[in-house]
Formats: C-alpha cells, structure tokens, sequence
C-alpha cells in the first residue's frame, strides 16, 4: 500500500499550483484528464517507442488518465512501472501478428444483446452499459471495442427501452451496470438508473462495476453519491485493482466510506503479462485488499479481445497462482481464477487439482503442502 503525503501532487511540477480542494475534487479530476501525448510528456518521461506507439494507435483507440492515476507512478522513467503499462499505449495493440486473429467481441455482448446495451447471457443477470466513458482509458480493457466509439452516456430514450426489457424479463434477478465506467455519470444519471432499477420488483442485486476506486477515488467523498448508495440498498461494487501499487491511503478512506453505506466492496483482478503475472505481486496485492477490506472476487485469464492480446499469459499461470496462494494466504483473500468462453459461452473457474482420486469407500487428496491423505466416505 503506498502512503501518499499530504500535498502528494505538488512535487509534480505541472500541478504545483492546484490546491487540496480542487485535487481531491472527482470532477476536477475528471475535467482534468490527460488525454493525448502533450499532456501525459508533462509528467512522465517517454521512450521513443512510446511516442511510436502514441502516434501509431491515437487514431485508433482512445488515450485517457486522470491526474490521481498517473501521480501513483513513483519513477516516472521506468517503463516497467505497471500502472504506465496500463495506461500507455504500445505498438503491440495495433501489431497484425499478435492481433490480427482475434474479435473486438469474441463474447458476443453485441449479438448477445436483446435491446442495444444490454446483454442477457445468464438466465437471471443482465449487463447493463450505461456508457462508454472512462476516466481511464485501460489498455487491457476487454471492451476495447468501445474506444472507437465516440465518448458518450446513453439517452434516457435508450435507458427507457432497456428498463422495459428487464422490467418484462421476471427471471432476471440481477443487473450489473457497467461500461464503460458508470460512475463518471453524475449523480443525477445514475440516480435515474438507480430508481428505475429499483421499481422493478423481481430486481434483488445491483451491481455496480467501475474503475473509479482505482483511478479516481475522491469520487467516493461525495456525499451526494454517497446517500445514493445509503438509499439504493441493493447495490454491491465491483472494482479492479490490478497491482498493489494502485491501492493508498486514500483508497482505505474511500472503502470506508463506501463500507458505511451498506455496501459491499469486491475486486476482480485481470492477470496480465509484464504486470502482475507473479505470485509475490498477486500476493501482495490480495493481502492489501484484505487491508482496506475488499474482498478478491475473480482473478481473469486475459480475454482474447483484439488489441489486448500482447497481456495474455499461459493459461496454467494463473493455476499456479492459486496454487501459491492456497495455503500461505488467509482464504478470504484466494479469489476465483475465470476464463470467459468464447461465444458469450459464459465464465468457467479453473482450479488446482486437490482431489486426486475417489472410489466408493474413499477419497485421495493432496494438501497445500502436496501431502498427500486418505480419508474415509
Ligand atoms: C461476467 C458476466 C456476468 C456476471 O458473471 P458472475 O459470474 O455472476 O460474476 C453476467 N453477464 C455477463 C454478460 C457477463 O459477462
Ligand atoms: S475502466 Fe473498465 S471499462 Fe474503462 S477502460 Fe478500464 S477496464 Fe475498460
């Protein structure tokens, strides 16, 4: 967890003069992007293959970070840093060999897809993309398909026609909203969303998954978001923490006032190449979730999504990773490792192999140590 001083910003020359209420303002980090190569050269030192990568892939795919995001970069020169990783773009997104094979939507959430922005995969939950915008463009996102796209929220036309097919669909019990990242919606949005959800009555979960507990925290002091997730009492949140360098104090003060509203905090993590494809990292990184209290939820095998496939590790590491964890690690730590099937085929978890025979009179297993015990059926 990084302990970030009081005035953390100013030893950043370019926002020296921004003072505390305009930095921990979520709109003013927002308003304040970093949006194209200028911007992000003002505070961190490119390579020339970075500037490449920045001239070769800016027409294609959007380029985006908050202020607060990139200041947890402690060296800005280190091109290994796993928060720049995500943020800057690399020639491999655009590079035929790597990419050239594979879909923008290999789930097929766009075919899947009864009314436009929602996609009914499982019997009782739904997705439900209430924009396109992020405040932070991630390299690694398995919707990349949406930087294409123009930035926008959708209309309450198109949120109308959404609500009337979960409002006609009794077997869904629950809607996960997501993006994009619905909270960059103002309040108001999202409170639209949020009633209309709620007056429908076979709805139990809402589930709200979003990056700005990552990228932008001091969303979470807003009050007025805050008695939305008082009032709006089935709402659980799903982050994404990738890297235990993106979790600070501020985070621990934002998942607590998150936790006072009722409202539980769980994280899925995406295993990807170069940033946290080690044991030791996804240790840490569970262990400092624990701390701030968010419970691990999935660990995902990177998606096969065009543009992202240079993140992709073997499949078997993420085994590996469990496997290490089991034992050494408190369980509430040990999340799920999930690969999404292609074909919108749905979520299957991938274990470690503890039970290593059976018959009708008993079963053989083998413990985190590779002991291996008998026991009696
Ligand atoms: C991932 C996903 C869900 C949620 O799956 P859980 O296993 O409940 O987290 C639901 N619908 C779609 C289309 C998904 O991709
Ligand atoms: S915040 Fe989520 S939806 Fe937005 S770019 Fe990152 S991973 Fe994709």
């Amino acid at each position: 967890m990084q302990i970030l001083e009081r005035f953390y910003w100013k030893k950043i020359k370019v926002w020296e003069n921004i003072d505390e209420n305009q930095w921990t303002n979520w709109k003013w980090q927002i308003a304040n992007r970093l949006v194209d190569l200028s911007q992000i050269e003002s505070v961190l030192k490119l390579s020339q293959e970075e500037k490449q990568a920045f001239k070769i892939t800016g027409n294609i795919f959007h380029f985006g970070t908050t202020p607060y995001y990139v200041s947890l970069i402690n060296d800005i020169a280190d091109i290994q840093n796993p928060i720049r990783k995500q943020i800057i773009p690399a020639i491999e997104e655009v590079d035929e060999n790597i990419q050239g094979f594979f879909s923008f939507d290999p789930f097929l959430e766009d075919k899947m897809s009864p009314v436009s922005g929602l996609t009914h995969r499982y019997p009782d939950r739904v997705l439900f993309r209430a924009t396109n915008f992020c405040s932070v463009y991630c390299r690694h996102c398995m919707r990349k398909r949406m930087f294409l796209e123009e930035e926008r929220a959708r209309s309450k036309q198109e949120y109308e026609t959404m609500f009337s097919y979960i409002r006609e669909n009794k077997s869904i019990k629950e809607v996960i909203i997501s993006g994009g990242d619905p909270l960059t919606l103002p309040n108001k949005k999202l409170e639209f969303i949020l009633k209309n959800l709620y007056e429908i009555e076979h709805i139990d979960i809402i589930r709200i998954g979003s990056r700005e507990l990552v990228v932008n925290p001091y969303r979470f002091f807003d009050e007025g978001l805050l008695e939305l997730f008082d009032r709006y009492e089935k709402i659980w949140l799903i982050t994404h923490f990738n890297h235990p360098d993106e979790i600070t104090d501020i985070t621990k003060k934002a998942v607590k006032n998150i936790l006072s509203t009722g409202t539980p905090v769980l994280n899925q993590t995406v295993l990807l190449k170069g940033i946290n494809d080690d044991e030791k990292v996804i240790e840490n990184l569970m262990r400092d979730l624990l701390k701030v209290k968010i419970k691990p939820y999935y660990l995902f095998f990177c998606d096969p999504v065009k543009g992202v496939l240079h993140f992709r590790t073997e499949l078997e590491k993420g085994v590996q990773i469990l496997e290490y964890l089991r034992g050494r690690l408190s369980g509430l730590g040990i999340p799920v490792y999930a690969v999404d099937l292609d074909g919108g085929l749905g979520k299957v978890p991938v274990f470690p192999q503890y039970l290593l025979d059976k018959n009708e009179n008993e079963a053989v297993f083998r413990n985190y140590e590779n002991k291996i015990v008998k026991i009696k059926l």
